[in-house]
């Protein structure tokens, strides 16, 4: 007899991490996700936190709060309730049904981790966020946070690259130690339940190598393999980067916060 199902919403407009999430917790029986685009006037949550951990937290916290706000709970359990894939079709339709009924959102600052909250009662709608991103030691921890807009524009991988070789001109090989990061959290209404962080690392070559990936794989060596994650095939990466680490974690952080019944 399974156990009560819980609501896992994912706080990602990007479908590809969505069905990576889905695919590493397909074998957590008691939970069912379902994608931020299910859910009408999700305001933009505003990543200005200094630390990966801060930006992961705030959206699951703000995102948390905002959807409890909504009281679409009974909506978000009955269009899951199929154990197969979400119904994105339908999920828009209810969406755009629904739109313009809740307007107003008032969306605090923070720019740190939150303190966890004590474990609640009401763990039925729960909020998962990350945030990644490619901290090179020469450069006190840039691009850091600022790793998508490193060089000014949001996602120009091209310039970024550019950017940071620049900016590493004449560090010789050995300093030029970097480490990409990948920090999940995980909130309801009253806050944080737990955050954790997955890392690879890794050196920054002085030349772009290979064309797999995206943002900075051609530069990133990963020492193990002699090849940069621009060099490795999609597979091999995803088994050892960042995001699938820090997701091994969050699987087993939510397997102790909802036991099967
Ligand atoms: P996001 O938090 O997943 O949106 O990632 C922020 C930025 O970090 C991306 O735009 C990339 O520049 C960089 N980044 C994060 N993960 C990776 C990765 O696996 N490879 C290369 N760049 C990454």
């Amino acid at each position: 007899m399974p156990g009560k199902k819980h609501t896992i919403v994912v706080g990602t407009n990007n479908r590809h991490k969505f069905d990576e999430i889905k695919a590493i917790l397909a074998d957590v029986e008691n939970v069912e996700l379902v994608p931020l685009s299910a859910f009408s006037n999700v305001p933009p949550i505003d990543e200005s936190a200094k630390t990966f951990a801060g930006n992961a937290s705030k959206k699951a916290t703000e995102l948390a709060r905002f959807l409890s706000m909504l009281g679409r709970l009974s909506f978000a359990n009955q269009s899951t309730s199929q154990d197969d894939d979400t119904d994105f079709e339908a999920l828009a339709g209810e969406r755009a049904r629904t739109s313009g009924r809740h307007k107003k959102v008032t969306v605090g600052p923070g720019s740190g981790r939150q303190p966890a909250v004590p474990k609640p009662k009401n763990l039925d709608l729960l909020v998962m966020a990350d945030d990644s991103g490619l901290e090179v030691d020469a450069l006190n921890g840039a691009p850091g946070v600022l790793s998508a807009r490193y060089a000014g524009k949001h996602g120009d991988d091209a310039a970024n690259n550019r950017l940071l070789l620049q900016n590493l001109k004449g560090v010789p090989g050995g300093k030029r130690k970097a480490r990409f990061v990948c920090e999940i959290a995980l909130a309801c209404a009253d806050g944080l339940l737990f955050g954790v962080r997955g890392a690879v690392e890794g050196m920054i070559v002085d030349e772009p190598r290979g064309s797999g990936g995206f943002g900075y794989d051609p530069l990133f060596l990963y020492p193990p393999r002699g090849k940069t994650f621009g060099e490795l095939d999609a597979a091999t990466k995803n088994q050892i980067s960042h995001r699938s680490r820090a997701l091994a974690k969050f699987k087993e952080e939510l397997k102790k916060l909802l036991p099967t019944a």
